[in-house]
């Protein structure tokens, strides 16, 4: 399990090399095809700034040569805002006193259908907030049933499950599914996750290794910038990328490092400040370490962002999200998580990547690509 492994890398430790990587460090890491954690620490340190350009220029390239140039478009839906956690930075935080929702069988099969009417979107991210007593394994696994006849590929964000749990809600039709760990400095983590089953450093941490034992096709990890020192907390997500990839070779990654926007829950000020060239050193950085994985930004980063790297190394975005159950059709006004940065329509953000000579994909994964004799 992954726990055993990232208790032996210090993150003092790894903060300090960080920050002592050299110039000859960045250049040794930008000579080669294939980087280790090391020269991704390298790429991230703030001795890689004079480099962005030619960082640019290889992750395009590496881009170019795995991907094309497709962007894959999916849209997330809430489906509930009910969760017992209470992570400080989010709108659905259990002492929020807003009346939640749990969408009813009618109102999910509203919102697919409003969805279809938005976009020939095919990638559905099904969200929930965490709570295992009334929106729990049962109510995710109706929910995938009825999204089949709207989707072809169906991905969750919800919370970490037991193995078999993942593995029954493949037979609904699950393709893959997205966990933050949000920081994996595990000495604060409490601090921003101070209860519920989220509040468990190691269950989580673990969730990952329990989708791969599931068979489950895609795992989606991210970090969460704004909680600790981002140069760290992404270098510990490397680590695990590599380990996963590893350990469950059969699998699809993505990654995601979204910045923390504004939300509900009484202002909770980011603790740490990502600029936008720090953003794009970082996706840059991901994608020379590694050419596969399939970088994603959702609506949470502006649109000129989103164009911008979208032609340099992301593959995967998200377009016209609403982050409330029932946004789309039957209670626009509903709490949201956040607020969305990217406020355009999904036929205008299609527009803008054309128009940059990208190809929006709307369908990229076939339940008939799940059939047990389909298995690589
Ligand atoms: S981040 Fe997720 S688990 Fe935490 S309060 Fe929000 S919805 Fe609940």
């Amino acid at each position: 399990m992954f726990s055993d492994v990232i208790r032996n890398i210090s993150w003092e430790d790894t903060t300090k090399r960080i920050f002592e990587k050299t110039d000859a460090d960045v250049r040794r890491a930008l000579s080669k095809t294939r980087c280790d954690v090391e020269d991704f620490m390298a790429m991230i340190s703030p001795a890689a700034e004079p480099y962005l350009e030619q960082m640019a220029r290889l992750s395009q390239k590496y881009t170019r040569e795995r991907f094309g140039k497709t962007i894959n478009m999916f849209i997330p839906i809430y489906i509930t805002n009910s969760c017992t956690n209470s992570c400080v930075y989010c709108g659905f935080h259990v002492e929020n006193k807003y009346k939640r929702t749990i969408l009813t069988e009618e109102q999910i099969i509203r919102e697919y259908e409003a969805i279809k009417k938005i976009g020939p979107f095919e990638n559905l991210l099904i969200v929930t907030g965490e709570n295992p007593v009334k929106a729990g394994v049962d109510y995710i696994a109706k929910a995938l049933d009825l999204a089949k006849p709207y989707f072809n590929n169906l991905q969750i964000e919800v919370m970490p499950l037991k193995s078999e749990d993942y593995a029954l809600l493949r037979t609904h039709g699950l393709n893959g599914v997205i966990c933050f760990q949000e920081t994996y400095n595990e000495a604060n983590y409490k601090k921003y996750h101070p209860r519920g089953q989220k509040s468990i450093y190691e269950w989580r941490v673990n969730g990952f290794d329990r989708m791969g034992m599931a068979g489950v096709n895609k795992i989606g990890m991210g970090v969460l910038i704004g909680l600790e020192d981002w140069r760290t907390d992404v270098t510990m997500m490397a680590h695990h990328l590599r380990y996963l990839e590893k350990t469950y070779w059969r699998t699809q990654y993505s990654v995601n490092f979204p910045r923390m926007r504004p939300s509900e829950n009484g202002g909770f000020q980011p603790y740490v400040i990502m600029s936008d060239k720090e953003l794009a050193q970082l996706t840059f950085a991901m994608r020379i370490f590694d050419h596969d994985v399939d970088i994603s930004y959702s609506t949470r980063e502006p649109a000129f962002i989103r164009n911008n790297m979208a032609n340099l190394g992301v593959t995967t975005m998200s377009a016209q999200s609403k982050t409330d159950p029932g946004g789309y059709a039957c209670f626009p006004q509903n709490l949201e998580q956040f607020h969305v940065s990217d406020e355009r329509t999904a036929e205008e953000i299609e527009k803008a990547l054309r128009e940059i000579g990208l190809e929006p994909v709307w369908k990229n994964w076939d339940v008939a690509f799940d059939k047990p004799n389909m298995a690589i």
